[in-house]
């Protein structure tokens, strides 16, 4: 049986006080006994956050780290920095850091390598553009982006590597893709993985991620495939992250 997993991209948003209400909010509201939840906010607050989460259960990673150790990589934060300051995950290839950054499937490979070496746990986002979908070709985008990693760190690291699948349509626009739609992706990820190993296909987890609300949250999360969320917008708002992490438990 997987656990349930719900993460909080904060992405480039916030303040001090911004992040120590909404950190605030999240460990008065949030019930980690049956759910895993994790915080990625701007790497500047993690501390501040550290802070605050200390000793709740309630766990954080940074939006994106280096693979390289250390050096002449100006605005760049490694791997022993993240790990320094208590992150337990690290998101890696969101399809804004591909899309915006130019961040291509080798670069997000070593990314995962890095996570992996470092003891910490990658989240690795995958998924479509709107025009791949309507070209029909969302299995052979996904498998690639997969693949690359799988070929990097080897099928035994699906036990611990988590995988986001974000169709890059749905993520901060209000359109959620259908629990069917991202079943039927989910359910290919696990295909793929299983084709190199059945046993740890069961035990990946798969997120779905795509403008998920508190409204759509229990649904989506009751596919068979999807084992919890990946949330951008709705995880500013402590009320509304705060009944998608409820809705993990009962899922
Ligand atoms: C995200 O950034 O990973 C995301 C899913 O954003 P949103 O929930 O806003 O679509």
């Amino acid at each position: 049986m997987r656990r349930k997993l719900v993460a909080a991209n904060w992405k480039m948003n916030g303040s001090k006080a911004e992040i120590s209400a909404l950190a605030n909010a999240f460990v008065q509201g949030i019930e980690v006994a049956s759910v895993d939840v994790a915080v990625f906010p701007p790497a500047l607050y993690v501390e501040q956050l550290a802070g605050i989460l200390a000793g709740t259960g309630i766990e954080f990673g940074v939006q994106n780290v280096s693979a390289a150790e250390k050096g002449a990589f100006t605005g760049e934060i490694s791997m022993s920095m993240v790990k320094e300051f208590g992150c337990h995950y690290v998101l890696v290839g969101h399809s804004e850091r591909r899309e915006l950054f130019g961040e291509t499937d080798a670069q997000v490979a070593e990314k995962v390598a890095a996570t992996l070496e470092a003891d910490l746990v990658p989240v690795l986002c995958v998924g479509e553009t709107l025009a791949q979908r309507e070209a029909g070709v969302t299995e052979q985008v996904v498998a690639e982006q997969v693949v690359a990693v799988l070929e990097r760190v080897g099928i035994e690291s699906f036990t611990r590597v988590v995988v986001a699948y974000e169709p890059v349509w749905a993520i901060g626009t209000g359109k959620t893709a259908s629990p069917e739609q991202a079943q039927e992706v989910h359910a290919y990820i696990r295909s793929l993985l299983a084709q190199r190993d059945a046993n740890v296909a069961q035990q990946c987890r798969l997120l779905y991620g795509g403008s998920v609300k508190a409204s759509s949250a229990a649904e989506l999360f009751a596919q068979e495939d999807i084992d919890g969320g990946l949330v951008g917008g709705a995880s500013l708002i402590a009320d509304e992250f705060t009944a998608i992490c409820q809705a993990a438990k009962g899922a």
